[in-house]
Protein backbone atom coordinates (compact mmCIF):
# COMPACT_ATOMS: atom_id res chain seq x y z
CA UNK A 1 0.00 0.00 0.00
CA UNK A 2 3.18 2.25 -0.51
CA UNK A 3 1.26 4.46 -3.14
CA UNK A 4 -2.04 5.04 -1.32
CA UNK A 5 -3.42 7.99 -1.31
CA UNK A 6 -2.96 10.06 1.30
CA UNK A 7 -5.86 11.69 3.14
CA UNK A 8 -5.84 15.56 4.20
CA UNK A 9 -3.70 16.33 7.16
CA UNK A 10 -3.79 19.85 8.63
CA UNK A 11 -4.46 21.25 11.92
CA UNK A 12 -8.25 19.73 11.85
CA UNK A 13 -7.49 16.20 11.49
CA UNK A 14 -4.24 16.47 13.05
CA UNK A 15 -5.70 14.27 16.62
CA UNK A 16 -7.68 12.00 14.43
CA UNK A 17 -4.69 10.72 12.21
CA UNK A 18 -2.70 11.10 16.00
CA UNK A 19 -5.28 8.80 17.42
CA UNK A 20 -5.31 5.92 14.37
CA UNK A 21 -1.73 5.73 14.81
CA UNK A 22 -1.78 5.26 18.89
CA UNK A 23 -4.66 2.36 18.30
CA UNK A 24 -7.15 5.26 18.96
CA UNK A 25 -10.60 6.21 17.20
CA UNK A 26 -10.85 9.79 17.90
CA UNK A 27 -14.45 11.85 17.73
CA UNK A 28 -14.43 15.71 17.68
CA UNK A 29 -15.98 17.11 20.21
CA UNK A 30 -17.63 20.48 21.17
CA UNK A 31 -16.64 22.07 24.24
CA UNK A 32 -19.06 24.39 23.94
CA UNK A 33 -22.43 22.37 23.65
CA UNK A 34 -20.73 18.96 23.87
CA UNK A 35 -21.84 17.28 20.63
CA UNK A 36 -19.82 14.63 18.63
CA UNK A 37 -18.84 14.92 15.12
CA UNK A 38 -17.61 13.16 12.43
CA UNK A 39 -15.75 13.95 9.61
CA UNK A 40 -13.49 16.84 11.72
CA UNK A 41 -14.18 20.90 11.20
CA UNK A 42 -13.37 23.58 12.40
CA UNK A 43 -16.99 25.05 13.79
CA UNK A 44 -19.75 22.73 15.51
CA UNK A 45 -22.61 22.39 12.66
CA UNK A 46 -25.21 22.12 16.22
CA UNK A 47 -23.97 25.61 18.10
CA UNK A 48 -21.18 26.86 15.67
CA UNK A 49 -18.83 27.31 18.52
CA UNK A 50 -15.51 26.83 17.31
CA UNK A 51 -13.93 25.30 20.43
CA UNK A 52 -13.23 22.12 19.96
CA UNK A 53 -11.71 19.01 21.42
CA UNK A 54 -11.88 14.93 21.07
CA UNK A 55 -12.83 11.82 22.61
CA UNK A 56 -11.68 8.32 22.36
CA UNK A 57 -14.92 6.32 20.67
CA UNK A 58 -15.54 2.53 22.11
CA UNK A 59 -14.65 1.37 18.50
CA UNK A 60 -18.02 -0.63 18.54
CA UNK A 61 -20.59 0.02 15.87
CA UNK A 62 -22.89 -0.98 13.25
CA UNK A 63 -23.08 -1.43 9.24
CA UNK A 64 -25.13 1.55 8.42
CA UNK A 65 -24.50 0.97 4.56
CA UNK A 66 -21.42 -0.88 2.60
CA UNK A 67 -20.69 -0.80 -0.94
CA UNK A 68 -18.00 -2.74 -2.72
CA UNK A 69 -15.48 -0.80 -5.20
CA UNK A 70 -14.83 -2.74 -8.58
CA UNK A 71 -14.05 0.15 -10.49
CA UNK A 72 -11.98 2.80 -11.14
CA UNK A 73 -8.47 1.26 -10.17
CA UNK A 74 -7.06 3.43 -6.97
CA UNK A 75 -3.22 4.50 -6.84
CA UNK A 76 -1.85 1.71 -4.47
CA UNK A 77 -5.38 -0.47 -4.05
CA UNK A 78 -5.93 -3.65 -5.27
CA UNK A 79 -9.69 -4.17 -6.36
CA UNK A 80 -12.59 -5.02 -5.19
CA UNK A 81 -12.62 -4.24 -1.76
CA UNK A 82 -15.69 -3.12 0.51
CA UNK A 83 -16.46 0.08 2.11
CA UNK A 84 -18.63 0.37 5.08
CA UNK A 85 -20.23 3.36 6.49
CA UNK A 86 -20.57 2.53 10.53
CA UNK A 87 -22.99 3.93 12.59
CA UNK A 88 -20.47 4.44 16.18
CA UNK A 89 -22.14 3.39 19.29
CA UNK A 90 -21.89 7.04 20.04
CA UNK A 91 -23.78 8.17 17.47
CA UNK A 92 -21.31 9.48 14.36
CA UNK A 93 -20.98 7.69 11.10
CA UNK A 94 -17.82 6.84 10.18
CA UNK A 95 -16.48 5.28 7.00
CA UNK A 96 -13.82 2.41 6.41
CA UNK A 97 -12.52 -0.50 4.04
CA UNK A 98 -14.47 -3.22 6.02
CA UNK A 99 -12.04 -6.56 6.12
CA UNK A 100 -12.60 -9.81 5.97
CA UNK A 101 -15.62 -9.92 4.05
CA UNK A 102 -16.19 -11.34 0.24
CA UNK A 103 -16.50 -8.75 -1.80
CA UNK A 104 -18.86 -11.24 -3.68
CA UNK A 105 -20.86 -11.93 -0.46
CA UNK A 106 -24.49 -11.94 -0.98
CA UNK A 107 -25.32 -11.30 2.83
CA UNK A 108 -26.91 -8.77 3.78
CA UNK A 109 -24.54 -6.45 5.81
CA UNK A 110 -26.30 -3.97 7.33
CA UNK A 111 -27.14 -3.71 10.60
CA UNK A 112 -23.95 -6.27 11.42
CA UNK A 113 -21.93 -5.54 14.33
CA UNK A 114 -18.31 -4.52 13.56
CA UNK A 115 -15.39 -2.90 15.73
CA UNK A 116 -12.71 -0.73 14.71
CA UNK A 117 -9.05 -1.78 14.07
CA UNK A 118 -6.16 -0.63 12.44
CA UNK A 119 -3.82 -1.05 9.37
CA UNK A 120 -0.31 0.34 9.40
CA UNK A 121 0.61 1.81 5.80
CA UNK A 122 3.62 3.25 7.28
CA UNK A 123 5.10 5.78 9.71
CA UNK A 124 3.05 8.59 8.45
CA UNK A 125 -0.14 7.10 8.19
CA UNK A 126 -2.77 3.78 10.07
CA UNK A 127 -5.88 4.08 8.35
CA UNK A 128 -9.34 3.27 10.67
CA UNK A 129 -10.86 0.09 9.42
CA UNK A 130 -13.44 -2.51 10.35
CA UNK A 131 -14.27 -5.79 11.41
CA UNK A 132 -17.39 -7.78 11.75
CA UNK A 133 -17.82 -8.27 15.25
ZN1 LIG B 1 -21.63 22.91 19.67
Amino acid sequence: MSGVLRPQHNRDTAYFWEGTAAGELRLQTCNACGALRHPPGPACPDCGALDRGHVVASGDGEIFSWVVHRHPQVPGRQTPFVIALVTLAEGPRVLGELLGVDPDTTDDLIGAAVRIDFQHVDDELTLPVWRLA
